[in-house]
């Protein structure tokens, strides 16, 4: 990057000191990941530089030879990937992937059900203070206070009540594994759509240690920048029969033209999780998880729902009264990077939270395995047992630091 640091000096030092972050730290941040270098020179490309409205083939743009070579590869790939029958790779984020599809199948002022934003649901899936929960009239289903995981038959009773056009399944702070074949089973007892938004678990659908809600949903959303390790973006798959609805909601409904160097950096990152070596990087993820939820749990910390089956645990901080944002800030002071949680039944506001929610995809890719899950473990429990503590927080500093020079990632 010598180009960028002679031209714009203050540019480059804030990159390189958000890389030197990235790798002296623990990166526990559910949704995020380290991409590969092959999916950062893609995405670093002189794609940027097209204008490609429309689709392969049908531009309103001359000179989209290339650009559509590489948008027909993310597209094959995906398909190969979930085994959809249809894919749009042009939505710029998961949230407008999820524009797309309900702006393809609902009228402003139609009935929306989505999990609700408190009990792990995204802002996409019907908040109020989203576009999602402006345009439509939205309802959330939770989670069972008591053990953590979705009532189906609960979930059942709010359809029947409320009436929905359209299911939203999927979670951003849920560590339980989904049933789509009974989230189909409430959609057609209500004669509704079923979306499923597959965003955190996507590189685990891909690789088979989820199941896939493909057989079962109308429509398929992800972001390609989680546990599928690709550029930050979206993606909708879909049934054969809404193709053209979605593809022309994507564009022009919604977008003008296609970001193609993202989108080459989708096609390269679907490539990777064709390999043997992506589905046995998110088996690590999940066992890393479950290690983690172990020590944790072991050295007395609350789990909802008691454990993971994904990527992700949900640690309940109410009975250690510490908020989530306390954990998060002392958590910062050691190089441990989480996010403050909501938990079922919260009783504080979103900026405090009872909760902290961990996620392994990062610290995977880095190589790091079951042992370095029970130093981390060790870690997490030190800060949050010594709170305040400057002192100790130095010393876990100190090994922290030492743990992530055994695991670089990116030459610093
Ligand atoms: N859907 C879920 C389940 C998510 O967790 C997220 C992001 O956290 C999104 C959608 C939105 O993705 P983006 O941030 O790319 O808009």
């Amino acid at each position: 990057m010598s180009v960028l640091k002679d031209f714009d000096p203050d540019v480059y030092q804030a990159i390189e000191n958000e890389k030197k972050r990235q790798m002296y730290g623990l990166e526990l941040i559910a949704s995020e990941n380290l991409v590969s270098e092959a999916v950062l020179e893609a995405q670093g490309s002189i794609m940027t530089n097209k204008y490609a409205e429309g689709y392969p083939h049908k531009r309103y743009y001359g000179g989209c030879e290339y650009v559509d070579v590489v948008e027909e590869l993310a597209i094959n790939r995906a398909k190969e990937l979930f085994g959809a029958d249809h894919v749009n790779v042009q939505p710029h984020s998961g949230s407008q992937a999820n524009m797309a599809v309900y702006l393809a199948t609902l009228q402003p002022g139609d009935r929306l059900l989505g999990m609700d934003l408190t009990n792990g649901g995204h802002l996409t899936h019907g908040s109020r203070v989203n576009f999602s929960g402006k345009l439509f009239i939205s309802f959330g289903y939770g989670v069972n206070p008591e053990t953590g995981l979705i009532d189906y038959d609960e979930v059942a009773a709010i359809a029947d009540e409320f009436k929905p056009r359209l299911i939203v399944c999927g979670a951003s702070a849920y560590p339980r594994t989904i049933d789509f074949k009974k989230f189909r089973e409430i959609a057609d007892s209500v004669d509704a759509y079923l979306m499923a938004d597959i965003a955190h678990i996507a590189g685990l659908v891909a690789a088979g240690i989820h199941p896939s809600p493909i057989p079962y949903c109308e429509f398929v959303t992800t972001t390609t920048h989680k546990t599928l390790r690709g550029p930050r973006g979206g993606m909708i798959m879909s049934k054969e029969f809404f193709a053209k609805p979605i593809d022309k909601m994507v564009f022009p409904g919604m977008q003008g033209g296609p970001l193609m160097h993202v989108i080459a950096a989708k096609a390269v990152c679907f490539k990777e999780a064709l390999t043997d070596e992506f589905k046995e990087y998110q088996k690590q993820v999940v066992k890393n998880a479950k290690t983690l939820a172990k020590v944790l749990m072991d050295n007395g910390f609350k789990l909802v729902s008691g454990g993971t089956d994904n990527h992700l645990m949900l640690v309940d901080l109410t009975d250690k009264n510490i908020t989530g944002k306390e954990a998060e800030e002392a958590l910062g002071k050691v190089g441990i990077t989480v996010n403050k949680n909501t938990v079922p039944g919260e009783t504080k506001s979103p900026f405090i939270t009872s909760g902290i929610r961990i996620g392994t995809p990062a610290i995977t890719t880095r190589g790091m395995k079951e042992k370095e899950m029970e130093k981390i473990g060790e870690f997490i429990t030190e800060t949050l047992n010594n709170l305040g503590n400057e002192q100790k927080y130095a010393q876990i500093r100190e090994e922290v630091k030492k743990l992530c020079e055994e695991f670089m990632f990116y030459s610093v």
